[in-house]
Order: C-alpha cells, then sequence, then structure tokens
C-alpha cells in the first residue's frame, strides 16, 4: 500500500518535471495514507524522488516512519486534507506560468473557455506568507473548502485531488490556463465569454 503511493507520486512527480511544472528542489507532493499522511522529504526533488525521500507524518505534524525531515510546507497539506475530506493527493509547485500570476499578485478568474469555467470557476491567490510558516497556512486554508487550487502569492501554486492522476490534471489543466492567458495578453488581451453563458457551463456541473 505505502509502496504503491509512493510509486505513484513518484510516476507523477517525474511527469510534472518532464513538463517543466516543477523546476530544481521547488514544492513537494503528498498522499493521504490511512490516520496518516505520506510527503516527500525536505530538500528532494518531484521530478526526481528516490524511495528514500518520503516520510510518514501523524495529522499533527509528527513523522511516523520514513525519511526523518518531512517537507517544511507539511502543515499547509495537513490542513488542505483536514478541511477537505475528498482530497487524497496534493501536489505544491512552482510551476513557471502560475507561477508568474502568483508573482504579479494576481488570481486567474478570466472566463476564456467553457472547459476552464467548469473546470475552475476562479483560481484564487492567497496572500503572500513566509513558506512553511503557520501564516501561510492561515492565509491559505480559507480558499480549502471552496477550491481544489489555490496561487501562494510571490511563490507558487497548491492544487489538489482525489486520485494522483486528477490532481496533476488539475494541474496540468491550470498550467496551461495561465499560459493561455498570457499568450492572450501579448495578442491584444483574451475575449471574455458572456456572463449568460457561464451560468450556462456552471449548469453543465453535476457536483
Ligand atoms: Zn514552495
Amino acid at each position: 500500500m505505502l509502496e504503491q503511493i509512493i510509486n505513484e507520486i513518484t510516476k507523477y512527480g517525474k511527469l510534472a518535471g518532464e513538463k517543466g511544472y516543477t523546476p530544481g528542489i521547488s514544492g513537494n507532493i503528498s498522499a493521504r495514507f490511512g490516520e496518516n499522511v505520506v510527503i516527500t522529504s525536505s530538500g528532494s526533488a518531484n521530478g526526481y524522488l528516490e524511495n528514500s525521500e518520503f516520510s510518514v507524518i501523524d495529522f499533527v505534524g509528527n513523522s511516523v516512519s520514513g525519511n526523518p525531515k518531512p517537507s517544511s510546507e507539511k502543515f499547509l497539506h495537513l490542513e488542505f486534507y483536514k478541511k477537505r475530506p475528498d482530497i487524497n493527493y496534493i501536489l505544491h509547485v512552482h510551476s513557471p506560468y502560475l507561477t508568474a500570476f502568483a508573482a504579479s499578485g494576481l488570481a486567474l478568474e478570466d472566463a476564456i473557455s467553457p472547459e476552464i469555467v467548469y473546470c475552475f470557476s476562479k483560481i484564487p491567490l492567497a496572500e503572500y506568507a513566509l513558506p512553511g510558516s503557520n501564516d501561510l497556512v492561515e492565509k491559505t486554508a480559507i480558499y480549502f473548502e471552496d477550491y481544489d487550487i489555490v496561487l501562494l502569492e510571490n511563490h507558487g501554486v497548491i492544487v489538489g485531488g482525489t486520485t494522483m492522476k486528477q490532481a496533476y490534471l488539475n494541474l496540468e489543466l491550470a498550467e496551461e490556463y495561465a499560459k493561455t492567458l498570457i499568450c492572450a495578453k501579448i495578442l491584444g488581451g483574451a475575449k471574455i465569454l458572456p456572463e449568460e453563458e457561464v451560468k450556462k457551463i456552471y449548469s453543465l456541473r453535476q457536483k
């Protein structure tokens, strides 16, 4: 079971690395594991994870087994799981296009395509706080109940999913959304869908 989760995280971490979503040793990945959480260790690179770079922690943040140095963002991950029983996997990365929005202090809220509106009504921006701090957890956690993905101002992005694949695909789609918005800006700005169209798209959702 643990081995299976480690393999899954390693596989999608590598994919995120190959796609350029998780440069260097930035970011961290975790999964719910019974009463505990498995999280990548401090200083590990999501794209090149080794079996020794995983820590099992409890919901208070104490190390249970595995690598003794869990990621310093462990409390951010734990809070996301506490607020959202449906979330089983979390990726935190500094992917370039989403991080460009985070660095510019901009949320992603333009209705530029039905798919984007359907998947993300918006991607909110949590106010800046020091990485690894309680302040960061508090400022970001206010969005976890309503959003699967949140930008961290001047930092990066955190995204969750029921499965590892879903969390990864949420990241992939969000990163492409950010890239499209930036490209559209170069071309003079995206044409935004009218409000009544957005409402029709929301009505297609089954939650
Ligand atoms: Zn980070």
